[in-house]
């Protein structure tokens, strides 16, 4: 099964919202999982081009690798139907980095390309390190990839 744009957001997004309780979900994730990189999906609102993340669904990373990252498509495809069904729209992925900079490998960016209008957002942490929020999107195949404004509230 590709990641097609058949889930992606339909809207293009440009700034990611994430409330900070939220965000502490996702860094509990990547203190848990270091330094493996953690990987799992966001879900909330698209509005005017701002996305509000609601919900975070940790998916199991199945290379287990430490600059690597991908999961089971199933599982994944079952957290979006089960979103769907809470009314939440499919954002994107997060996933960390146990690097200093959140910048998207030439593995991540290759996979954006499978899922054009999906916003990745990158947690770039290390242990006593502040860590590093970034976020991404490539509209379509062949574009650059373009950043996408994180604000935490
Ligand atoms: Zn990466």
């Amino acid at each position: 099964m590709e990641v097609g744009p058949s889930v992606a957001p339909l809207e293009r997004i440009y700034k990611l919202a994430i409330p900070r309780e939220i965000a502490r979900e996702i860094l509990e994730h990547v203190e848990r999982e270091y330094p493996i990189e953690a990987c799992g999906a966001l879900f909330g609102r698209v509005e005017s081009g701002s996305a509000l993340v609601e919900k975070v669904v940790p998916l199991r990373n199945v290379l287990g690798s430490s600059t690597a990252f991908w999961f089971d498509e199933r599982d994944w495809m079952s957290a979006i139907m089960s979103a769907k069904r809470e009314g939440l729209e499919y954002i994107g992925l997060y996933h960390s980095h146990a690097r200093e900079q959140p910048l998207p490998s030439l593995a991540d960016r290759h996979r954006m390309l499978e899922c054009p209008g999906e916003v990745w957002l990158i947690i770039a942490y290390r242990p006593g390190g502040e860590p590093r929020l970034a976020a991404y999107r490539i509209d379509d195949y062949g574009s650059a990839v373009m950043r996408v404004q994180v604000e935490l509230l």
